[in-house]
């Protein structure tokens, strides 16, 4: 009897993905491989607002409430690593080729008054004021 059924379970649940596979599924639509990732980190916001408010409403211990942030906060941590690691591995949409650091220093340039010279000094010789502002 339970053999029967079983038997019977078995055959209705490969009819079922047999049929299914019949009608061929349409590819699913192609999201952003952050979608889930984004779906989660909601759902952890959400955990974190709701112990946050059943927190300010008693139903959380002190203790609790920081346990439960915490184990959040690293699953967010996970989650957010997750996205850098995804974003870090897809094709850089056309990335702008780094423009030469500008902001680094040319080496014999008086931090004070920008006089250049082509040699370095230990003080300006424009100024007067020490040229290194750290050693
Ligand atoms: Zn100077």
């Amino acid at each position: 009897m339970t053999i029967a059924v079983a038997s019977l379970l078995a055959l209705a649940v490969l009819g079922f993905i047999l049929t299914v596979r019949a009608k061929d599924l349409p590819e699913p639509e192609p999201v952003s491989p952050f979608a889930h990732l984004d779906e989660r980190k909601a759902a952890i916001y959400d955990n974190l607002r709701d112990a946050q408010f059943e927190y300010r409403v008693g139903k959380l211990s002190d203790d609790d409430y920081q346990q439960t942030k915490l184990g959040l906060q690293k699953e967010l941590a996970v989650v957010m690593a997750e996205i850098d690691r995804i974003q870090s591995s897809l094709p850089a949409p056309t990335v702008e080729p780094k423009k030469a650091a500008k902001a680094a220093p040319k080496p014999n340039t008086c931090p004070n008054c920008g006089a250049q010279f082509n040699q370095s000094l230990k003080f300006c010789g424009e100024c007067g004021k020490p040229m290194r502002a750290r050693a």
